[in-house]
């Protein structure tokens, strides 16, 4: 469905954008990369995101679960995965909320208990993208005993067809159900499944975010719609021509922050508070789009197509304050990282 964006996922599609070398293009060759920069990686993105491709597949890998590796994983985890992302064949999601822990993510309950050949998992995971179509999940577990709040938890990378996983739909108010319930009833899991350093995985899950909040998808997502208005609307309309160059304003500033973080992560760093910030602004500017399209076309569109687009758009609306965390709890990330708080 055009203006789905990084929702829609086809997996033929994703096979052919790593045939094309763009999926983990700043990676090392070594591991199915290309050595790219991180600005190349992000036109290219931008691009996808303009045409409203379904990139759903690979994204998660491309955005957070390789970096992630390229930065903790240990040398075989990274020769396993790494190709096999870069060429699309493999999805992975991402396990975080649960039943009672959404913005409390250091409150998760699902464990994972060492056994004499590895780990055992237990508990359950909520709203997880594209589970069903996913042949992993990298997931956040709890080890230890919490210690100060974030310590005790560890990073997984769960193979999905194990017995004593299960995963069930949930559809959201679009109808479809792109997200899941997915209960672990004692998974053994090998011992290279732990990603990184046991009882790190609070400290990894933060940098993980700053990948996943920073993006082009994080003002991109609903640019189809502003692309149509703008082929579509009356020029001579003094109205409609401010209302685009507003929100083409908005749209410049926002890339050129994402672009500035960009080049941090690339560097090793963790913006948090950067990225959070571009997670605000950038879904309070998404949000807004579909009012714009009914201000610049005083009501519903004429247009077949930006008719289908606002549709889309205005049902997605909502879920995008609330993936990757919420509006409130970005601004008090803003406010501690500025000492507000
Ligand atoms: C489309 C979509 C896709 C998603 N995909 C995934 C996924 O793939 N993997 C995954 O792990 N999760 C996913 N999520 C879950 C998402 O990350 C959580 O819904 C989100 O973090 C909020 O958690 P919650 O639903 O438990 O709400 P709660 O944490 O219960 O929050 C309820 C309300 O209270 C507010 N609130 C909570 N704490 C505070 C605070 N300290 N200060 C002020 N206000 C507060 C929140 O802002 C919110 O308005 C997805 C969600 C959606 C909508």
């Amino acid at each position: 469905v055009k203006g789905e964006s990084w929702v829609g996922f086809d997996r033929d599609f994703s096979l052919a954008v790593g045939a094309q070398g763009w999926i983990g293009m700043t990676w090392p060759k070594a591991y199915g990369g290309r050595e790219r920069s991180a600005l190349e990686r992000h036109v290219v993105l931008e691009e996808m995101l303009a045409a409203g491709a379904p990139v759903g597949a690979h994204w998660t890998g491309d955005r957070q679960t390789g970096p992630l590796l390229l930065r903790v994983g240990t040398e075989a985890q990274k020769q396993l995965f790494l190709p096999r992302l870069a060429r699309g064949e493999i999805s992975v999601c991402i396990g975080l909320s649960e039943p009672d822990t959404g913005s409390d993510l250091a409150s998760v309950r699902s464990r994972a208990q060492r056994t004499s050949d590895g780990w055992r998992l237990s508990g359950r995971k909520i709203w997880t993208t594209n589970a069903h179509r996913s042949e992993y999940m990298l997931g956040l577990f709890r080890t230890g005993e919490p210690d100060g709040r974030h310590a005790g938890l560890s990073q997984f990378l769960i193979d999905l067809s194990l017995p004593g996983v299960e995963i069930r739909g949930i559809r959201d108010l679009s109808g479809q159900a792109h997200f899941n319930e997915v209960t672990f009833d004692d998974v053994d899991l090998p011992p290279d499944a732990l990603v990184g350093h046991e009882g790190a995985g609070w400290q990894q899950v933060m940098a993980e975010l700053a990948f996943e909040r920073s993006g082009p998808d994080r003002y991109m997502s609903a640019f189809p719609l502003l692309s149509k208005l703008a082929d579509v609307a009356r020029r001579d309309c003094e109205m409609t021509r401010r209302l685009i160059g507003e929100a083409v304003g908005d749209l410049i500033v926002l890339r050129e922050m994402s672009l500035s973080i960009a080049g941090r992560l690339a560097r090793g760093e963790t913006p948090e508070k950067e990225a959070a910030l571009v997670k605000e602004l950038g879904v309070g500017f998404e949000q807004r789009l579909p009012e714009v399209v009914r201000a610049a076309c005083a009501g519903a569109p004429t247009d077949n197509e930006l008719a289908a687009l606002l549709k889309t758009v205005t049902l997605l609306a909502p879920t995008f304050s609330l993936r990757g965390g919420t509006r409130e709890v970005m601004l008090g990330i803003i406010a501690k990282g500025v000492g507000l708080r």
